[in-house]
């Protein structure tokens, strides 16, 4: 004779085990450096259990699979960088939105989705750096200002093919309209020493070589550099204080459209929002939190306090394909 009752407990034990386990799992489409996000998912599996699965790619190859998959998707989360590549996710229909107050309080709204289905979770200033040898602070001002004749021959930038310049550009145009943005980013590309550079380290090294004086990056490119460099003859300067402040982007998350664990997912973004996670996230990359009851690192913090554009990130977004249009127009690479 079989043992028939025990044989289906310890059947019913599996099944009751193995749905835990399946909900006890988080899986997270990302395009962030390993190094930068895998100190955080150890952090929340430490603290609750809950298993974090992630895959590292391109942001445009794992939002293209998001899709593929469909309703068979095993992606709960994408975890990217950018207002412009997280609203184009929301555009191309493989996002959800998260009802969340935590959230809500946490994050404040201008680095959210207004749609729910994104939220941001570091920032990033994208500003002027100087050549210390060749620039004084009080020459500089604003964004604008670097297409002024004085900057003629002495600004480096990247190329306008990456999304960082795109959204720049695109708040440029919501503050001042088509024609007056078109008329700076013309100032700007006529005032370039060299041709457009690949990666913001470029732009910072091209300062720091005397081929150009002035530049725009995300200012944790700076930070890495400065920290392998405290020398460094190239200092941050932060513009447009008389008015609407630096311009913010972030890193963010959202939740797919057909994740298959969406509350984990939730209570992992919820956690990735509060305190703890915003100390560690930030501070690995040399970002600002993008809660602001948590301070920056204290390397991050030498940098200065300044006043923030207060735009809607998802501007960047809306505004995308007007502005590829106009650096384009602009002969801006
Ligand atoms: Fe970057």
């Amino acid at each position: 004779m079989l043992p028939r009752k025990p044989l289906l407990a310890a059947l019913a034990l599996t099944l009751l085990g193995g749905t835990a386990q399946a909900a006890d799992e988080v899986v997270v489409y990302s395009s962030r450096i390993d190094e930068l996000i895998k100190p955080v998912f150890d952090a929340y599996t430490a603290s609750t259990g809950v298993k974090i699965k992630f895959i590292t790619d391109k942001e445009a190859p794992l939002m293209q699979r998001i899709k593929a998959e469909g309703d068979n998707g095993v992606a709960d989360l994408l975890l990217t960088v950018d207002a412009g590549n997280l609203w184009q996710a929301e555009q191309m229909g493989i996002l959800q939105p998260i009802k969340s107050d935590l959230i809500d309080q946490n994050i404040p709204p201008q680095y959210r989705a207004s749609s729910h289905e994104w939220t941001g979770l570091s920032l990033r200033a994208r500003t002027i750096i100087y050549s210390t040898e060749r620039v004084k602070p009080e020459e500089l001002s604003t964004y604008e200002a670097l297409a002024d004749k004085q900057w003629e021959g002495r600004l480096c930038l990247r190329t306008a093919k990456k999304v960082y310049n795109q959204s720049l550009t695109a708040t440029l145009i919501e503050t001042h309209g088509e024609a007056k943005t078109d008329q700076i980013v013309k100032g700007w590309v006529n005032n370039l020493s060299t041709d457009v550079f690949s990666d913001d380290n470029a732009v910072i090294q091209a300062i720091e070589a005397g081929q150009c004086d002035v530049g725009v990056v995300n200012t944790y490119y700076y930070g890495r550099m400065h920290k392998q460099n405290p020398q460094l003859p190239v200092k941050i300067f932060w513009p447009n204080q008389g008015d609407r402040g630096v311009h913010v982007n972030l890193s963010g998350i959202g939740l797919t459209k057909h994740a298959p664990h969406p509350e984990a997912a939730k209570k992992l973004v919820e956690w990735m929002t509060g305190e703890e996670a915003q100390k560690l996230f930030a501070d690995i990359n040399q970002e600002f939190p993008a809660n602001p009851k948590v301070k920056p690192s204290d390397e991050v913090a030498a940098w200065g306090s300044f006043k923030a554009d207060s735009i809607p990130v998802e501007i960047a977004g809306k505004r995308q394909a007007e502005a590829i249009r106009l650096m384009d127009r602009a002969g801006w690479n």
